[in-house]
């Protein structure tokens, strides 16, 4: 097995690190402080969102809102608008709510304790120990996906995921050093994502390899154990798109649940049976002649995929007043904090072109 002492670990991994570390504009400088404000966006929009997806929304939101005082600030729907397009958008209600409850009982700075941080809406524990480690140099360790597996790995450790991760974590916390932990933190993050990937790791370009029992053992491949997952639910639900004059029906969800706040179309709840249309015309937002668009839509949502109908009408006579309605053209929808199903329902609709004739 290998011998390296531990102790070496970190050392070697923040030498490759300064040599390879990611360019990523949520970044300092070598040897510049982060800023706190920032670290935390970044870790809240990174909440399971690809690296790359996050690189095009944070550099336009941090310009826009570049302090905890101006996101306070801003209305809540033109934070949303912003996030459009990056999906959870429940984190973004909870960056807004946070930065208020920051301003309100912090003065305006982000806590450096672990209890504070933890006290604020959208920050659990993966997220604590990163702004801490990284924004307050604390030896805080923010275990996600990528220093499961590359831990897993390092220490062959053999149980399956999750059983194993209590003794990740107790093991990948032993290594943390109290000098550069925030660098010494994103080198593992960045070495799970570049180096130590989930197949095929690349163990020659490794820091770790000559410490790694996994490689020792000829285990990187098989390991981490258990991780293969199952088919994801499928939820199915219909949306109604009604349209009176050239423009189209949005309604803003509650402020709370799935999507919060964000414009959607008016649809029936998301269920695990598909809907017969007799079940789903009392959701509709008024009556009319709904006709059925052809085709369905999916979507990948957190923890389920829906697969959504569209029945579309004209609407004709009076409306029920709801206070959450609005009627827009879609070529402004762009402009709106509309859901990312929502875009899709619309582009569907529009490529589908006429409703084919009721079931
Ligand atoms: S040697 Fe290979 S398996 Fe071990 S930590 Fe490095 S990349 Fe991962």
């Amino acid at each position: 097995l290998p011998a390296l002492p531990p102790d070496r670990l970190p050392g070697l991994i923040l030498d490759w690190y300064d040599r390879h570390r990611r360019d990523l504009p949520w970044r300092m400088a070598p040897g510049v402080p982060s800023d706190p404000y920032r670290v935390w966006v970044s870790e809240i929009m990174l909440q399971q969102v690809r690296v790359e997806t996050v690189r095009r929304y944070y550099g336009p939101f941090v310009e826009r809102w570049p302090s905890v005082e101006a996101l306070a600030a801003a209305p809540v729907e033109e934070v949303l608008r912003h996030w459009s397009g990056m999906g959870r958008y429940a984190r973004a209600f909870n960056l807004h709510a946070a930065a208020r409850l920051v301003l309100e009982r912090h003065g305006g700075r982000l806590p450096d304790e672990e209890e504070a941080l933890r006290a604020l809406p959208g920050v659990g524990p993966y997220t604590a120990a990163a702004v801490l480690a990284i924004a307050f140099g604390r030896a805080a360790t923010p275990v996600d996906g990528n220093f499961e597996r590359v831990f897993a790995r390092l220490f062959a450790l053999r149980d399956p995921l999750p059983a194993a991760r209590g003794e990740i974590r107790r093991l990948a916390a032993t290594l943390t050093p109290g000098e550069r932990p925030g660098d010494y933190v994103q080198a593992v993050m960045d070495l799970g994502a570049t180096v130590c990937v989930p197949r095929r790791p690349r163990c020659g370009d490794c820091p770790w390899r000559d410490a790694c029992d996994a490689r020792a053992l000829g285990l990187q491949d098989a390991l981490p154990a258990g991780t293969a997952k199952g088919p994801r639910p499928r939820r199915h639900a219909v949306a109604f798109l009604a349209r009176r004059g050239g423009r189209v029906l949005l309604r803003r969800r509650p402020p709370r649940g799935l999507l919060a706040g964000m414009l959607d179309l008016p649809a029936t709840a998301m269920r695990d049976r598909a809907w017969r249309r007799a079940e789903a015309l009392p959701d509709a937002p008024f009556d009319a002649a709904w006709r059925r668009v052809r085709g369905t839509v999916r979507h990948a949502l957190s923890n389920f995929d829906v697969e959504v109908a569209v029945m579309a009408a004209e609407a004709d006579g009076g409306i029920p007043e709801n206070g959450a309605d609005l009627w827009i053209e879609p070529q402004d929808a762009g402009r709106e904090a509309l859901s990312t199903l929502a875009r899709k329902l619309l582009a569907h609709a529009a490529a589908k072109g006429r409703p084919k004739a009721a079931r």
